[in-house]
């Protein structure tokens, strides 16, 4: 069983101790744990400057009768899922597809969250970036934490679920989509919402030059510079434009991306 020291030594070897961090985890994949999720969150807040980690909340979304064409949803067959949705609350738990770690930050007295009713971060230390959301501009804690040159970890998880490569695209101009939420004050429109992650994966061998690695218990953890990152994809983006996108032939926003 791997402890909390295995971690802590781990961690430090990528040299992050004065960097902001945005961190995607999978608990599982270290195989066993002391401590669960509150020893790698503890981790992160001994071995990275400040850390962020999505805590996005789907189960917020509607479909409105009707909104603009090309925006990769059936409002028509939406909608009869409208009644399983919930109004956001700051207090209301990241998906459980977002994994278990995310989801321990919120109980950390000095933890914080940002404001959008589905697309939200959590973090420590990192108030001024988690402020930085508006509805308009959802990837605007991204943006801050490239200013302020911050990193991304993938602890245990592969790019595809690596948040910053969407904000890149916006960066490179690929098309975004119009979702809405419900909250205790009505629905809200939010725009700037990203595609599809399923194909990211691809990006790996075009950073790994500069990506860190460190190996803990089963799981593998890279660390890479966000701004390296972000001119990376803009790269690709700029010479093949459809880059990065999924596979699959009934991907919906993939789909409209193509049509652009
Ligand atoms: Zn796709």
């Amino acid at each position: 069983m791997l402890t909390f020291n295995d971690l802590i030594v781990a961690f430090e070897t990528l040299g992050l101790q004065n960097k902001p961090v945005i961190a995607h985890a999978s608990l599982h994949s270290f195989g066993r744990v002391e401590g669960g999720a509150d020893s790698v969150i503890t981790s992160l807040m001994y071995t990275t400057g400040a850390f962020i980690m999505p805590t996005h909340t789907y189960k917020t979304m509607v479909t409105p009768a009707s909104g603009p064409a090309n925006n990769a949803v059936n409002y028509t067959r939406g909608q009869q899922w409208n009644r399983l949705s919930e109004p956001y609350r700051p207090d209301m738990p990241a998906d459980r597809m977002m994994g278990v770690i995310p989801d321990s930050i919120r109980h950390w007295p000095e933890a914080a969250r940002s404001m959008h009713p589905i697309l939200s971060f959590s973090g420590i230390r990192a108030d001024k970036i988690l402020k930085s959301q508006t509805i308009e501009e959802p990837f605007a804690p991204l943006r801050a934490l490239v200013e302020q040159d911050g990193w991304v970890m993938l602890i245990g998880v592969d790019h595809t679920v690596n948040t910053s490569i969407h904000f890149a695209e916006k960066l490179a101009g690929r098309k975004q989509f119009v979702r809405w939420a419900l909250t205790e004050s009505g629905t809200v429109t939010c725009p700037g919402f990203p595609g599809c992650s399923a194909g990211f994966q691809v990006i790996e061998p075009e950073v790994r030059s500069f990506t860190k690695s460190v190996k803990v218990g089963e799981a593998t953890v890279l660390a890479l510079p966000l701004r390296a990152l972000m001119i990376r994809v803009i790269e690709l983006i700029k010479k093949d434009r459809y880059a990065l996108l999924c596979d699959r032939s009934d991907c919906e926003r993939c789909g409209e991306v193509r049509k652009m």
